[in-house]
């Protein structure tokens, strides 16, 4: 489909300084199988910025999330906690492992886990519990590790859509024993496809470098520690190749920018639509003092029904305006209802899951695009609205008589 020029997307991929020159780079130094120059770069640039132990570069957030199922050594029957409100890779990287995946709901106000609801959960055979950091705001962790220790239980947190926000003094990814990054061009930090692997407990890290590397100690054998390598553990090839790297590493350099703008343009978003909030049209994102969220995704989640969500949607994209909605809920998809008896209800994923609306948000958005999407919301809700209102308020004028 050919867009009108004036049309704003939904996402727009981004170049913020040296990526193309990097990636002459990498070809000039002869070298673009992966585990090279620019990967490295990342991985330390990852690793110092996020006072992470150990990064490794994988080829997506589902790489990432699928070599967190393998280090977890789960057999099969094992339990795995997610939320149902979250990307198919959660499920799919721990499903592929022979798990048993039990839906958490969600809560009202983040959209994350809820973790009350964990302890009732828990069984003998839970294994795992996967926080996905919704929007890049954190999950509550402390008490998400609490109860994790208390019952020696692995966490892996899904945070791709959270690198460089933090949970207190703590960057998202870092918390867990394992943590997920994507640099998936919908991302904040983004080279087409691509991911980290965030190693934080340390009983990892020998594996993780083994399943990285195809389930070789190549590793092991560049650093001098073995005399020749071989197949030694399962694995695949989970490295992007230095060309990927060298794109990506150019945004790291380039991560405080990136991040003060996209937080701008959630700001001004926020700002400009408190009024609807406060008049109970639409309810707006929210982030628990003392985290700090990276401005991944702005949404709005409609006051009413699911017919409202289609109305306003075409309304927007009328203009060029590109809105979209998400998730359907893993639990009653084709594939979740497979595994999931649909008696068991999640109410509040099932609920939001019908009314959330995400704007257009990337790292070119300007203000006079901000504007338009604003002023359209504005009109939605003056026209469409008032007139629904007016239908509602004849209904109940006819039930009184
Ligand atoms: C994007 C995303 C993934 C998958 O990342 P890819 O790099 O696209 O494979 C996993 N989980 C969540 C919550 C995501 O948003």
């Amino acid at each position: 489909m050919i867009e009108p020029n004036n049309s704003i997307p939904f996402n727009k991929p981004f170049i913020v300084g040296k990526e193309l020159h990097y990636i002459s780079q990498a070809v000039l130094r002869g070298r673009l199988a992966g585990n090279g120059y620019f990967s490295k770069k990342c991985e330390y640039w990852m690793q110092e910025a996020f006072k992470a132990n150990r990064v490794l570069l994988t080829t997506s957030g589902t790489a990432a999330l699928e070599m967190a199922a393998i280090l977890a050594n789960l057999e099969d029957g094992d339990e795995v906690i997610l939320p149902s409100y979250t990307f198919v890779s959660t499920a799919n990287a721990f499903l592929r492992c022979g798990a048993n995946l039990k839906f958490v709901d969600i809560r009202p106000d983040t959209l994350n886990m809820d973790e009350t609801l964990l302890e009732d959960l828990i069984t003998k055979r839970t294994k795992v519990i996967v926080p996905v950091h919704y929007a890049g705001v954190a999950c509550e962790m402390k008490t998400i590790m609490d109860i994790a220790s208390r019952h020696g239980i692995l966490v892996v947190e899904d945070a791709a859509q959270a690198v460089h926000a933090r949970y207190k003094d703590d960057f998202l990814g870092t918390i867990g024993d394992l943590g997920a990054y994507s640099f998936h061009e919908t991302k904040n930090f983004i080279c087409g496809e691509g991911g980290a692997l965030v190693i934080n407990n340390k009983i990892f890290l020998e594996r993780a470098e083994i399943i990285h590397e195809k389930g070789t100690n190549r590793s092991k054998f560049f650093r001098g520690e073995v005399s020749k390598y071989t197949w030694v553990d399962e694995g695949s090839s989970f490295l992007p190749s230095e060309i990927i790297s060298a794109f990506l590493y150019a945004q790291l350099e380039e991560a405080d920018k990136i991040t003060s703008k996209r937080e701008a343009i959630y700001r001004y978003y926020y700002k400009a639509l408190k009024p609807l909030s406060q008049k109970g049209y639409i309810q707006l994102p929210h982030c628990p003092e003392g985290s700090k969220h990276n401005g991944h995704m702005f949404y709005i989640i409609l006051e009413k029904s699911k017919h409202d969500r289609d109305h306003f949607i075409s309304h927007m994209n009328r203009s060029g305006i590109h809105a979209v909605f998400h998730y359907v809920p893993l639990h009653t998809s084709p594939m979740g209802r497979t595994f999931w008896n649909t008696n068991q209800r999640l109410k509040v994923t099932e609920d939001i899951s019908q009314r959330l609306i995400r704007l257009p948000c990337y790292y070119e958005l300007t203000r006079d695009d901000q504007d338009k999407v604003i002023e359209k919301i504005n009109s939605y809700f003056s026209n469409s609205w008032q007139r629904s209102l007016h239908r509602e308020a004849s209904l109940s004028g006819a039930e009184s008589c």
